[in-house]
C-alpha cells in the first residue's frame, strides 16, 4: 500500500447529478480553480441519478398531488406546489443555459416534453381534484392545467387507462402539457464529459473511506484505488459529500456537529417495465395516482412514459420497500453501521414510531409479480403479466432528526445540505423532490458555503437563471418570457413526440 498526497481547491465526493451540478455552477462561477471527483463506481450516474433507478420525472408539482394538502377548512394547500414549481424553473433555466451555450448538446438526449396528469377515483377524491384544480390553475406557475370528469374526455387523454374499465366509480384527471420526462442519467454523464474538457480530474473506481481535518485547515480524504487496492490521501479546501445514500457515513466521519444526532432510513424501490410497441403507443402522459393509506409519500403510484436511449416504455411503481443498504451497490451492514452514540435515542424513537412504516414496506417486498400485477391493473385494467418486467430502482435514504414539530426521530421527506459552519464542507442528505430540484440545491450548497463570494458571482448566476432571487409567480412576464425561452431552446414546444 502506498501513500500520495495530493492537493486541490475542491473535492466532489460521488458522480451523481449532484455533484455534477455543483461542478458545473463552479466552473461557470470560477473558472481556474482546480475540482477533482472520486467515484467509487466505473462511470458518473450509475446511483440513483441513473435513468433506469428512478422514475425521470420533472418534479414541478403539476401532477404529485403530495406536494397539495386539504387544509381543514377544506381549502387547498398549495404552497409546497408553488415552491417546487419554482425550484424545477431554476433547473430549466440553468440547463436551457448549457445548451444555448452549448457546453451539452442535443436537449432531448435528456429532456422530452411529455404531459402530466393526476387521476383519481371515487367521490370524495374527485371533489379534491377539482378543489386543487381551481387553485393551481388560477396560479401563473400552473397555466394550461385542464381538468375533466368526463369519461370520454378522459379516453381521449388515457385510452390504455380508460378502454376496458368496467367500474362505474367517479373518476376524474388534471392535464397539463408542460410537464416533462428527464433522463437525468444522461445529463448527469453530459455534465461530466463537459467538466472533463475543462480540466476537473474525474476518477472513477475510488471510494472515499475517510474525512477529517487537518491542523493547517483543510480537508483530508482517504480516497481507496478499488482497482489497484492503493490508498491515497487528498487534500482540499472545499469538499461536496455528494454520495447519495453514502453521504451520511461520510458526514459522520467528518466530525462536524451539524452532522450529529441525523440518522437514514432506507426505502428501496421496484417498477414494472413495459417494452411492447403496441401498449407503449397507447399511452403519452406521466399518471400520477394517489398514495394508498400507510404508503410513504414516494410510493405514489404512477404509469408513465419514458425515453431512454431513443425508446419509448412505460414504467409503473414505485413498490417502496425495505432493504438495510443505502445505496443500490450498498452494503447490508449500512443501516447499522450508521447508527452511532450521537444518534442513537434519535434512531430508537424513529424505529418506535414508524413500526407500521417498517412493516408495510417488509410486506411490499414480499408482493409477488402477480399481486404488483393486480396494482397495476387498478391503471391498465387489461395489463397482461407477460407484457411487464420488475426492475429493480435506486435506495432513498430519507433523513431522521429531531425536529420542534415531530420530536425525537422524525423522518423527513425532503431534502437536506448539512454544512460546516466554515462553510468548508457540505453533504446532501435526502432524495427528495430529488434530481429535479438539483440546481436550487447546488445554490443553496454555494450560498452556506460561499457567501463572501456572492456579492462577486451574483451577475454570472443571473446570467444562468435569469429569476435567480426572484418569485416567479409574482413576476407573470419574466416566467412567459423564461418558459418561451426555457421550452424553444430544449425543444419542449413540439405537439408530437419525437420517438414513437
Ligand atoms: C425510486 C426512485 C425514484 C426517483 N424518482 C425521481 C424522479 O422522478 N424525479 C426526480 O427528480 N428525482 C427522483 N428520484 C431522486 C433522484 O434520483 C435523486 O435525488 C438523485 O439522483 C440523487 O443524486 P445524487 O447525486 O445525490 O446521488 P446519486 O446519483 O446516488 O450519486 C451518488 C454517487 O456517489 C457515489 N458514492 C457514494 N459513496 C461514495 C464514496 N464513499 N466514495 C466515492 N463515491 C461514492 C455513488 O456510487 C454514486 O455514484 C428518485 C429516486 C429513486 C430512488
Amino acid at each position: 500500500m502506498s501513500d500520495r498526497d495530493m492537493k486541490t481547491d475542491v473535492i466532489l465526493i460521488g458522480a451523481g447529478i449532484m455533484s455534477a451540478t455543483l461542478g458545473t455552477l463552479l466552473k461557470q462561477l470560477v473558472p481556474d480553480w482546480n475540482i477533482t471527483v472520486f467515484e467509487k463506481l466505473s462511470n458518473a450516474g450509475e446511483e440513483s441519478s441513473n435513468e433506469w433507478n428512478n422514475a425521470g420525472t420533472g418534479h414541478a408539482a403539476l401532477c404529485e398531488l403530495n406536494y397539495t394538502s386539504e387544509k381543514p377548512d377544506g381549502s387547498v394547500d398549495i404552497s409546497k406546489a408553488i415552491k417546487i414549481n419554482e425550484q424545477f424553473q431554476i433547473s430549466m433555466q440553468f440547463w436551457s443555459f448549457l445548451v444555448q451555450n452549448k457546453l451539452i448538446q442535443n436537449p432531448h438526449d435528456f429532456i422530452m416534453p411529455l404531459p402530466h396528469m393526476s387521476l383519481v377515483h371515487g367521490e370524495e377524491n374527485v371533489t379534491f381534484l377539482k378543489k386543487r384544480f381551481e387553485a393551481l390553475s388560477k396560479n401563473p406557475l400552473f397555466q394550461g392545467m385542464e381538468f375533466s370528469d368526463n369519461p370520454e374526455k378522459l379516453m381521449e387523454w388515457i385510452p390504455l387507462i380508460m378502454q376496458e374499465r368496467t367500474s362505474h366509480e367517479p373518476i376524474a384527471a388534471t392535464k397539463i402539457d408542460t410537464g416533462t420526462d428527464v433522463n437525468f442519467g444522461a445529463l448527469t454523464r453530459m455534465l461530466f464529459d463537459h467538466l472533463e474538457t475543462k480540466n476537473v480530474n474525474l476518477h472513477y473506481n475510488r471510494s472515499v473511506s475517510d474525512i477529517k481535518r487537518t491542523s493547517d485547515g483543510l480537508w483530508e480524504l482517504k480516497v481507496q484505488n478499488l482497482g489497484s487496492g492503493e490508498v491515497e490521501r487528498h487534500k482540499a479546501k472545499f469538499v461536496f459529500i455528494g454520495g447519495g445514500g453514502g453521504s451520511l457515513h461520510l458526514l459522520q466521519k467528518s466530525g462536524i456537529p451539524e452532522g450529529k444526532h441525523i440518522g437514514g432510513f432506507p426505502v428501496s424501490g421496484l417498477f414494472m417495465v413495459c417494452n411492447n410497441p403496441e401498449v407503449v403507443a397507447k399511452h403519452h402522459a406521466k399518471v400520477y395516482g394517489k398514495a394508498k393509506v400507510g404508503a410513504p409519500p414516494m410510493s405514489v403510484p404512477h404509469l408513465d412514459t419514458r425515453f431512454i436511449d431513443n425508446k419509448k416504455s412505460l414504467l409503473f411503481g414505485p413498490f417502496a420497500g425495505f432493504t438495510p443498504k443505502f445505496l443500490k451497490n450498498g452494503s447490508m451492514f449500512d443501516l447499522i453501521t450508521s447508527v452511532k452514540p450521537d444518534n442513537l435515542l434519535t434512531m430508537l424513537a424513529a424505529g418506535a414510531k414508524n413500526m407500521s412504516l417498517t412493516k408495510y414496506l417488509i410486506q411490499q417486498v414480499m408482493l409477488s409479480k402477480e399481486a404488483r400485477m393486480e396494482e397495476l391493473r387498478e391503471f391498465i385494467p387489461n395489463a397482461k403479466s407477460e407484457d411487464w418486467d420488475l426492475v429493480v430502482a435506486g435506495q432513498r435514504v430519507q433523513v431522521i432528526k429531531d425536529t420542534e414539530a415531530g420530536g425525537k426521530g422524525t423522518l423527513q421527506f425532503g431534502t437536506e445540505v448539512v454544512s460546516a459552519a466554515d462553510g468548508s464542507v457540505a453533504a446532501l442528505l435526502g432524495a427528495s423532490p430529488g434530481a429535479s430540484t438539483a440546481v436550487h440545491v447546488m445554490l443553496e450548497v454555494i450560498t452556506k458555503c460561499f457567501p463572501h463570494y456572492l456579492d462577486e458571482w451574483e451577475p454570472k448566476i443571473k446570467e444562468m437563471i435569469p429569476s435567480y432571487g426572484v418569485s416567479l409567480m409574482e413576476n407573470p412576464q419574466l416566467l412567459n418570457e423564461i418558459h418561451t425561452n426555457t421550452s424553444q431552446t430544449l425543444g419542449l414546444s413540439e405537439k408530437k413526440p419525437v420517438f414513437s
